[in-house]
This record gives structure tokens, sequence and C-alpha cells, in this order.
């Protein structure tokens, strides 16, 4: 089932919490709604699922315009972040519980429950579990059965609100693997809301990024990571270094930094920022021409293959987070309060006036 969002407009008495949103999913895909807290993402699923009514626009599933059906009207299933599950039921009725309350036209014999429920617990890789309570059970699991228990009724839309934010960051990552392999085997069109940038970026097909009720930038987590539309993409999405700077006679300058760059060649004079992940500081022990900045290392934590180093300029005193491999820190035998050379290896430029 595809879904379109068309013009959606919501406010909550004057705050608007959601501004003209247009956004297409296409059947079978799993889509992250990833933003900072009261971006909005939870109201878009809350619309999508039909547990709200927007204030403007419509929901179209499949081209068919679902803007007035209620919930029951959809076949979505939903996951929140709280497991919903009924404490009083074991695994077994929980799951079996949408099927068991569907009109006796429609409702499944038990036989046909028990295999249905049988199936599912083995998705979910859970089959032990059939007869212990929500309470005998650690979060991810219980997660684990609240999505068996989504897709019992077997949803044409799959809505999952926060579902692992409430579990530790390695039961976290585990699930959302274990989510990613599950999607690519049973492709159920999916919306999944988080504010954990790594999540989206490992779970998703594609991101839509929300700040303030609007959408930055719709793209594959390739596309929203190293093409960033704006720096509030860019910064959002991983460490990033701020340099401060001007475009001057065609050049751009970082400081002491002077940098040719063939798309600003034509620009005019201008201040800009320019933003650049850690991993794009390259490092040396001299300097090697004037792209190069002296600065002085203020710590280091060489805790696995990764090495972070926090140095200050020393030109400005702007502080910069660089990150090299373990051999090569080896190598050049770094130690906190040398003065060592740094240059941006590769970075975005924006024009504050542009956005
Ligand atoms: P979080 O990650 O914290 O859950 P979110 O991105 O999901 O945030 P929403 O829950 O969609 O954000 O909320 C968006 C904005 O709308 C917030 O400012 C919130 O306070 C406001 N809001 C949400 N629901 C209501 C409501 N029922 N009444 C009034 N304001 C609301």
């Amino acid at each position: 089932m595809s879904i379109e969002i068309c013009n959606i407009t919501k406010y909550f008495d004057s705050f608007k919490a959601l501004s003209d949103i247009n956004l297409k999913i296409n059947t079978g895909e799993l889509v992250a709604l990833l933003g900072p807290s009261g971006s909005g993402k939870t109201t878009l699923l809350r619309i999508i699922a039909g547990l709200e009514t927007a204030d403007e626009g419509s929901i179209i599933f499949d081209g068919e315009d679902t803007t007035q059906k209620s919930i029951q009207d959809r076949r979505v299933g939903f996951v929140f972040q709280h497991y919903a599950l009924f404490k009083h039921m074991t695994v077994f009725d929980n799951i079996a519980f949408g099927l068991r309350v569907r009109p006796a036209k429609l409702r499944p014999s038990k036989e046909e429950i028990k295999q249905k429920v049988h199936e599912l617990l083995a998705l979910v890789k859970m089959e032990e579990m059939a007869n212990r309570y929500p309470s005998q059970l650690s979060g991810g699991q219980r997660q684990r059965i609240a999505l068996a228990r989504a897709l019992a009724v077997e949803p044409k839309v799959l809505l999952l609100d926060e579902p692992f934010g409430a579990l530790d960051a390695k039961v976290r990552k585990e699930l959302r693997r274990w989510l990613r392999k599950l999607h690519d085997k049973y492709p159920i069109t999916s919306v999944f809301v988080t504010h954990d940038q790594e999540e989206a970026l490992d779970v998703a097909d594609r991101i839509v990024i929300l700040n303030q009720g609007k959408i930055e930038q719709i793209g594959t987590p390739e596309e929203v990571y190293d093409n960033p539309a704006n720096p509030f993409v860019y910064n959002f999405l991983g460490n990033v270094n701020l340099f401060h700077g001007r475009i001057h006679n065609g050049k751009v300058e970082l400081g002491s930094i002077k940098l040719d760059l063939p798309e600003y060649t034509e620009a005019g004079d201008k201040n800009i920022i320019s933003y650049i992940r850690p991993h794009d500081i390259e490092i040396s022990l001299e300097a090697k021409g004037n792209e190069f900045i002296a600065a002085e290392i203020i710590f280091i934590r060489a805790i696995g293959p990764i090495v972070n180093l926090e140095l200050r300029r020393l030109d400005n005193g702007e502080f910069i987070e660089a990150e090299i491999n373990k051999e090569q820190y080896r190598k050049l035998g770094l130690k906190e309060k040398q003065v060592i050379y740094v240059r941006p290896k590769d970075f975005k430029v924006f024009i504050p006036e542009d956005y």
C-alpha cells in the first residue's frame, strides 16, 4: 500500500505543529521520520493512522482518499514505545487478540488462529514464549511481541512510534538490525518514528527529517548524510565542526586558510559557515601549505580503533574535533599539549543568508 501525505497542516490551538507536509511513501518502503523532540513526528504518524485529524490536507492510501476514515478502516498496525501489551494475557493471547475480536463473519477458526500465532512467534523468534506473561519478558522481547501482535491482523501499513525508545543501547541496536532484516523478508509499507539519527540511518530506506513541523529534507540515508540540504540537517546527522569564514575574491577563506573552490569563484563576497565532519580533518606534524592550520591537542581519547582528538586552533581559539585511526595515531606519536597541523579534507559550505 502506498501512502500520500498531501499538504497536511495541524494546529493545537494556535500552535502550528505541522506545516504543509507533503510526502509520498511507496509500497513496501520503510521510511523513518527523524527529528528533534517536538518536531511533529508523532503527530504526523497519528494523522497517518487516523488517531488524529489534520486541519488541512489529505491522506491517500493506494490512490484512495482516506482522510475521513477511522483507524479501524485504514488497516494499519501500530507499535508504541511503551509496550501496550495486555498484562493479564499470555503472549499467545496477546497476539491472538486482534483476530478474536473480529466480527463473527470475519473471525478465523480456533485452529487458524493457533496456526497464525505460531507463525508469528516463529517470525519474531519467540516460539518458546507463547505461555509467558508480559511481566516475564525482557523489554526487547515485549517489543517483538508487540510487533507480532500488530502484524497478526495483516495490516497494509505498519506504524512504529519510537518502538525501541525505552530499551538500552545494545538491545536497541540488535532490534533495529532485526527489524531491517524482517522488513527485507516481508516488505510491508512502514513508517518509523525516531529521534535517533543512527537508528534512522541504519534502518530506513528513506529518511524524512522534520524540524519545527516542517520537512527539512527527504532522501536515502546516503543522500541525507552525504548531501545535507541545509545546516540543520548536517548538524543533526552527526558530529560536526563549524568554521566561520567568508568568500572573498573568489576564494573560500576559513581563518588563515584560503581555498580555491570552483563553485564559489563567481559567488561575490559573502560570509559563510563551513561544516566539517571529524573524520574529514587531515592531521599532520608539519604545515604543508597554507591549507593547514596550527592547533594544540587538548585531549586524546584512544579507546577502540578510532582515536578522537580535541584540538584548539592557535589562530582564533576555536575548538576542532578530529577522528583518526589508531595506526595513524601511533605512527604520529601524538601527545596532549602538542601543536600539530590540520586541514579540512572535505566540507560543506553554507551561506547563512540562503537558509
Ligand atoms: P517527541 O520526540 O518528543 O515525541 P515529536 O517530534 O514526536 O516529539 P509531537 O509529539 O508530534 O513531536 O509534538 C509536536 C508539537 O505539538 C510539540 O510542540 C507538542 O508539544 C505539540 N503537541 C502534540 N500533541 C499535542 C496536544 N494534544 N495538544 C497540544 N499540543 C500538542
